[in-house]
């Protein structure tokens, strides 16, 4: 018997997705990655962006608090291993704990889950057709694709070394944590991001270096211009980050530059290093298949629907959005891919 819904995606977007639709009757299947050490090296570890990051501060509906009690109760006991330890501490919801709970929550409604990646579709037959690394294949009369995007990185092996303790590719999500406030900071890029990243990250260091590799931004005219005039923002312009300065106890407490003019290095202390280089949306095994924009995002093609270039096919968050990327709007997405294959099933009779 073909599913009726098959979600592949595990993050914010993917269980939103699974939470409305198991709320449908669809008993949804979703495919939520596979624990790869490939997959580590790429940050496509089922849970997605949400799980690298600390505390999120911006989700709705969850302040600061004593979380541990409604932790334990509400998640299942075999999976809080994988989430920071429980504490009576205040905090915010984290990361993890965050895409536990959704996760969770998809489950009590009766969700199905694959713990394995998608690496071949077949769009040109109905049922539809999906293939998991493994070899199991499985037929379904909608998907919804929530494979999110990975945040671009240098490479570098002293980057990996401090990633979570100080290397971040998320200002919004990490850069009001305790150990950047009052500190020099680097955000490494020229684009908008950069710019944004860097002006959010005035508001709680004592310095931003905003190291970019050529001499001119490649941010819009607006976002230079409030780079340029900003108080604590200093551009460190033809550099490259060639080496993240660290150690155990501090972590990350500097970066070494090189001149791309001519070679000339150059160190700077910092307590945090952001990234601000781009994204690769995880899309790879779609090429070909469904439309994409010219990096590679799935393209939406009505405005306010999440359908794609496939009937039957949805897309949501990340994955199809290289604006907002917002834990929130991922999942708002999530929701309305869910409703579109709903009512794709009803007009199809399916
Ligand atoms: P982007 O425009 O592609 O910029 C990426 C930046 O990273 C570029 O300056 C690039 O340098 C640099 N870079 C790439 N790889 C690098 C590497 N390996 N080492 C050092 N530098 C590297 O990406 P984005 O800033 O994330 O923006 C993506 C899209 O979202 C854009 O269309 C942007 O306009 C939009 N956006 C808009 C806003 C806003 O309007 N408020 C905010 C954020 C994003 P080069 O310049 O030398 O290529």
């Amino acid at each position: 018997m073909p599913e009726s819904v098959i979600i592949i995606g595990s993050g914010p977007a993917g269980w939103s997705a699974a939470i409305y639709a198991a709320r449908a009757n669809l008993r949804p299947l979703l495919l939520e990655g596979a624990i790869t050490e490939e997959n580590r090296m790429n940050g496509t570890l089922p849970l997605g962006q949400l799980a690298l990051t600390t505390e999120v501060e911006n989700y709705a509906g969850f302040p600061a608090g004593r979380l541990d009690g409604f932790l334990s109760t509400a998640i299942d006991q075999s999976r809080w291993k994988l989430m920071p330890p429980l504490t009576e501490e205040k905090h915010a919801v984290t990361g993890p704990e965050l895409m536990e709970l959704m996760r969770q929550q998809a489950i009590n409604f009766g969700t199905r889950i694959v713990t394995d990646d998608v690496v071949e579709v077949d769009f040109n037959r109905r049922p539809l057709m999906v293939t998991s690394r493994e070899g199991q294949t499985f037929q379904t009369h909608t998907l919804i694709v929530a494979t999110g995007a990975r945040a671009n990185y240098l490479g570098l092996p002293s980057e990996e070394a401090f990633k979570n303790r100080g290397v971040s590719a998320c200002a919004v999500c990490d850069g009001a944590l305790p150990r950047f406030r009052n500190r020099p900071l680097v955000v490494v890029g020229g684009g908008d991001s950069a710019v944004e990243e860097a002006t959010y990250l005035g508001k709680y260091a004592s310095r931003v270096y905003l190291v970019h590799r050529r001499d001119e931004l490649r941010a819009s005219k607006i976002m230079q211009q409030r780079a340029q005039e900003h108080p604590k923002i200093e551009i460190v312009w033809n550099h490259v980050v060639a080496e993240v300065l660290g150690n155990d106890h501090d972590g990350l407490t500097g970066v070494r530059l090189k001149s791309t003019v001519d070679g000339t290095p150059r160190e700077l202390d910092a307590s945090g290093m952001f990234l601000a280089i781009g994204h690769t949306p995880n899309t790879r095994f779609l090429r070909g298949k469904l439309e994409m924009n010219d990096k590679g995002y799935l393209r939406w093609t009505s405005p306010f629907r999440t359908c794609t270039s496939v009937p039957g096919v949805f897309a949501a968050g990340d994955v199809a959005d290289d604006y907002y990327r917002q834990a929130i709007t991922s999942a708002g997405t999530g929701c309305m891919a869910a409703l579109d294959a709903e009512r794709y099933l009803a007009d199809q009779g399916l």
